[in-house]
């Protein structure tokens, strides 16, 4: 966890802005991963990138990335149908230097921290026999700092059908903050909450409280990834673990990420993929809350 951390967050990738080359770099190295893991490509002509124009750039303009693989379910029917893991591999880039006369924004926590967890999570799922029923999307999306951007491209052009993505687990800044809890944002918005506690709670070995919305008056729910999921009526939920002093400052280092609680989040994150993959039944929305999507997420 630690060196995926530190690879992703490391000086040379210079805050990985969208787009840039150190965004493409990140994606490389994604890529290869997934690619020596044994998950299949699923971006654009048999790649694992998905490139979208930059908005406000001129036609032949910039092409950032997202990084999108499959893993095939072992159902010959429920494979059709996939769960989503999804983190933002992008970051706000090289800035004003800070009074140590650092100016690279590493983003180590926001949200290295979270791709390397899902990265952790398809190596388990790539080793586990037998496979889940359903088949899993790995996604890795830019342009979450300029506004959701990757995950927006995704939504609208997806590889597979939405309606076959049944769930999105998405993470985004999980290595900081209380050592023994992980808060999950969105849990009351589908049976993906109740799902998600039951995996906690069977996992004691794991030493994580999963603890509700800290901060429902930021509508956290609203404002990472998984928003675009609930745009198209997926249920989600949203790891996160806080913000913090380093938030969106170049002192965002890897020196300072509990890679052991981000192991754990990982580990969750795996266990409750894998209930939801295996289950027969397809995760609901709470009808109350969909309506507040619908209303809200326009
Ligand atoms: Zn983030």
């Amino acid at each position: 966890m630690r060196a995926r951390i530190a690879v992703l967050s490391h000086d040379s990738l210079r805050g990985r802005d969208t787009p840039s080359a150190g965004l493409e770099s990140a994606a490389a190295y994604i890529a290869r991963e997934l690619a020596a893991m044994g998950w299949e490509p699923a971006g654009d002509s048999g790649t694992f990138l998905q490139r979208y124009p930059m908005p406000g750039s001129a036609r032949g303009g910039a092409r950032p990335p997202n990084v999108v693989a499959v893993l095939r379910g072992s159902d010959p029917a429920l494979r059709e149908t996939y769960v989503v893991l999804s983190a933002h591999m992008d970051h706000v880039g090289a800035g004003q230097p800070d009074a140590a006369g650092d100016s690279i924004y590493n983003g180590a926590d926001d949200d290295a921290s979270g791709t390397a967890a899902i990265l952790e999570v398809a190596q388990a799922f790539a080793i586990m026999r037998p496979r889940p029923a359903r088949s899993l999307l790995f996604l890795a999306v830019s342009g979450e700092e300029k506004g959701l951007l990757g995950s927006r491209h995704f939504t609208e052009h997806p590889p597979v059908p939405m309606p076959s993505m049944i769930a999105n687990l998405n993470v985004d800044m999980i290595g900081r903050n209380a050592p023994d809890s992980i808060v999950v944002v969105g849990q009351e918005y589908s049976s993906l909450g109740a799902t998600l506690r039951e995996v906690g709670a069977r996992h004691g070995e794991l030493r994580l409280t999963v603890a509700s919305d800290l901060w429902p008056g930021e509508r956290f729910f609203f404002r990472s990834d998984q928003l675009n999921f609930a745009r198209k009526e997926v249920p989600a939920v949203f790891f996160f673990a806080g913000t913090h002093h380093d938030y969106h400052l170049p002192s965002d280092e890897v020196e300072l990420i509990d890679a052991d609680k981000a192991s754990r989040v990982a580990r969750l994150i795996f266990f409750t993929a894998a209930a939801v993959a295996a289950s027969i039944d397809r995760p609901t929305w709470d009808p109350d809350r969909l309506a507040e999507v619908r209303r809200l997420a326009r």
